[in-house]
């Protein structure tokens, strides 16, 4: 049987952080992603949104890692030439019943770290963005957006520059524990053809299949997936907008936003439709339910302006109405089975936080082999 120091399974912005920061640190990575490509799962299905850290409660996982992951984001987008645009965002309450939520975020942003926030009267918002409605809002100076395609190719060539792998079009099907690591099988293979000293599973959607593909995984290690689909419109037309507005966060997301690409074009979204399976199909008469939700912070939105245009699937572990769960990252401390590490539910901000987590787990990695 082939050998192989690491494997990390799934080429999304996670997995190929994580290969990155492995090989630099020396180590023999091999990357194994199902699709032709790199990132052409949930991290090309997001609103790519360099998040300041605004909502996750204090000592968490998304806390930490966005903090830190959206300031090394930067300098790392800076470093490389990485379109990117710290365009800023305004939280709104549409109504002064929601100014107490505003001060709630205000001060869980404030023990996570993040000290640049201001609460501002409608006027102060309306001087930045004249187009909108709203009795209060917060304005977060840090966040941004990037080009998430030229930043996951940056890591892929960071990564292979360092000696890391890859091998596209092939589907780990399942594992297996061994006395010195991790047996794997590919694609319609029923026993394994691969040894890994330490197997990294970073396949995202599919991260709790792959993880109970092995007979010795301890099913209470495996938390159950939920997939909470987010459609997006485009709006046709120009923006009316320059920086990112965000209603009141709900439940499951963060509300029909308007987020804007590089070029300043806008879209709405995403909201939280529930699923049993991914699908990535929009279905425009959702435009029904987007247009009340945009017009409580932006009245004038023309009638037939939003047009469908595209899906992602949180990887939740929660379900409808539950509260938010932080970030799984399951080693061996965990679920007892040396050379193996399960990541899951890396939803929002996993992109933000893509090279914080990479460092950690990486870290997490190296002492997992020095043992
Ligand atoms: C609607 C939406 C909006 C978001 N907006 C933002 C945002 O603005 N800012 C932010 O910071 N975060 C955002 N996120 C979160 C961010 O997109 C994710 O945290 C991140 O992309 C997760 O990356 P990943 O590598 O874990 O998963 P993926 O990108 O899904 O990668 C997993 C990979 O594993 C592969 N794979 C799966 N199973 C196997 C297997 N058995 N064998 C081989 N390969 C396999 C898949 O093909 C896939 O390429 C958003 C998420 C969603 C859904």
């Amino acid at each position: 049987m082939d050998k192989q120091q690491c494997v990390i399974v799934g080429a999304g912005v996670i997995g190929l952080s994580i290969a990155r920061e492995l090989a630099r640190r020396g180590f023999e990575t091999l990357v194994v992603e199902s699709a032709h490509s790199i990132g052409t799962g949930t991290s090309s299905r997001n609103s790519e949104v360099i998040h300041a850290g605004l909502y996750y409660p204090q000592g968490s996982l998304k806390a930490r890692f966005c903090v830190s992951g959206r300031r090394a984001l930067y300098a790392y987008c800076e470093e490389r030439g990485i379109a990117h645009r710290c365009c800023g965002k305004l939280i709104v309450a549409t109504n002064p019943g929601q100014r107490d939520h505003l001060e709630r975020i205000l001060a869980s942003a404030h023990a996570a770290g993040v000290e640049d926030l201001r609460l501002l009267s409608a006027a102060e918002a309306r001087q930045l963005e004249p187009e909108l409605h709203c009795a209060a809002a917060l304005h977060s100076p840090s966040t941004g957006i990037l080009d998430s395609h030229a930043y996951m190719l940056s890591l892929r060539g960071d990564a292979e520059a360092a000696g890391a792998t890859f091998a596209f079009n092939t589907t780990v099907n399942r594992l297996w524990r061994a006395d010195d690591g991790i047996e794997l099988a590919f694609d319609a293979q029923t026993t394994p053809t691969l040894r890994a000293a330490l197997l990294i599973n970073a396949a995202g959607l599919n991260a709790q299949a792959l993880a109970l593909s092995m007979d010795a995984m301890p099913a209470h290690a495996v938390p159950r997936i939920h997939y909470a689909k987010g459609n997006y419109f485009t709006l046709a037309g120009r923006s009316p907008f320059s920086q990112l507005i965000y209603p009141v966060p709900e439940d499951g997301g963060l509300g029909i936003h308007l987020t804007l690409d590089l070029q300043g074009r806008a879209r709405f979204g995403p909201d939280v439709e529930w699923v049993s399976a991914p699908n990535y199909d929009v279905d425009p008469a959702r435009a029904a339910l987007f247009a009340p939700a945009i017009r409580s912070y932006w009245p004038s939105l023309p009638d037939g302006a939003l047009l469908p245009a595209y899906a992602g699937v949180r990887p939740k572990l929660g379900g409808p109405g539950a509260a938010a769960v932080d970030f799984v990252i399951a080693s061996p401390a965990d679920h007892g089975i040396v050379g193996l590490i399960h990541l899951f539910g890396f939803e929002s901000p996993g992109l933000t936080g893509s090279l914080a987590i990479g460092e950690h787990v990486a870290a997490l990695a190296e002492a997992s082999l020095a043992a």
